[in-house]
């Protein structure tokens, strides 16, 4: 069936059509009009609503790369549903390098939001007003913080077995099950009934070609089993998706000079050294040892530490052998991140 028009602010767009809306948020101090950035690819045909959002976090741009390079993949000519892509949804965080608002108020923690409230307060509530609640799913862009990597990753509720099925299809190196945090993006989608992925690659001020590949296939292979599109080549990711419910962060012992030995992507035994902590003059050093089997889904990019600081985010997988080279004793799939890859 064709499709009818869509509505997102003023702006109605037809059926086969794409539209460029910019919603204005705000002046800021200077005068300036701070808007937030819309392109809607509105499909011949009826089908799902997905939103696709980045830089909720202003400075986690690794999605921003993913949702331009997707505005230019999807014809509304061969689309079922509508497409709404919101690059950069903190602009004042996107600007200034930062994960929040100017007012130090975090995004992610603002929903559902009203129109009287705080700067992040309002911003919620325009985008859930605008883009949410005209959406039947949504994936969301984020990064690890600054100096962090994560592994590309999907964070999914265990409660949405839909949403799960979608990871599936997006079909990431690592699928982590994870709870609702009260005023995330993905807590109030959850209460409205809006499905939702939030996909978690790279690190904060950074692009890298992994998480942008891993990223726009992930939500193209989405789309498809949505209904929304037929790929004439659907492309099968090259590893595996393991599945992890629990995962933790392992800390340093000391303060000092960091090695990390086990980088984001690796699979490890209980016992493996995942990092080093030397002191500058070389005559001590600790290590961190894996206490479960695992994989590395984050790891830091610091390297000096202080004692406590988060050094490796460790989930824990099922049986490890089965995924390990048996000559390197390292996954073979290539997902092993040596080299931090740039655009
Ligand atoms: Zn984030």
């Amino acid at each position: 069936m064709n499709a009818s028009p869509f509505k997102v602010h003023q702006t109605t767009v037809a059926p086969g059509k794409r539209a460029s809306i910019d919603i204005p948020v705000s002046r800021d101090a200077a005068d300036s009009v701070v808007s937030l950035p819309v392109r809607v690819i509105h499909g011949k045909k009826e089908g799902p609503v997905l939103f696709v959002s980045a830089a909720v976090h202003g400075d986690e741009i690794s999605g921003v790369e993913v949702a331009r390079r997707l505005i230019k993949k999807v014809s509304p000519a061969r689309l079922s549903g509508t497409l709404i892509v919101v690059p950069v949804v903190n602009a004042y965080g996107f600007v200034a390098g930062s994960r929040y608002l100017p007012d130090r108020r975090d995004l992610n923690r603002s929903f559902p939001g009203r129109p009287d409230g705080p700067l992040a307060s309002r911003l919620a509530y325009l985008f859930r007003t605008e883009i949410m609640e005209k959406a039947d799913f949504g994936i969301d862009l984020h990064s690890a913080a600054a100096h962090r990597y994560n592994l590309p990753q999907i964070r999914v509720s265990s409660e949405s077995e839909r949403a799960l099925e979608l990871a599936r299809a997006f079909a990431p190196p690592v699928i982590m099950t994870s709870k609702l945090r009260d005023g995330s993006m993905r807590a109030f989608a959850h209460e409205i009934g809006v499905e939702m992925l939030v996909f978690e690659a790279g690190e904060a001020l950074r692009f890298d070609k992994r998480s942008t590949r891993v990223g726009v296939n992930g939500v193209l292979r989405t789309m498809q089993a949505m209904g929304m599109l037929s790929l004439r080549k659907p492309k099968r990711p090259p590893h595996p998706t393991l599945e992890a419910h629990r995962s933790m962060w392992l800390r340093a012992p000391r303060g000092g000079i960091a090695a990390i030995r086990a980088e984001s992507g690796r699979i490890v035994k209980e016992g493996a050294v995942l990092a080093v902590v030397r002191n500058p003059v070389g005559d001590e050093e600790d290590v961190i040892k894996s206490p479960i089997d695992g994989i590395v889904i984050g790891h830091s990019r610091l390297g000096v530490v202080n004692r406590g600081d988060a050094m490796i985010h460790l989930a824990q997988i099922g049986d490890t052998d089965t995924l390990l080279d048996p000559e390197t004793e390292e996954w073979f799939t290539g997902v092993m991140l040596d080299e931090h890859e740039v655009m």
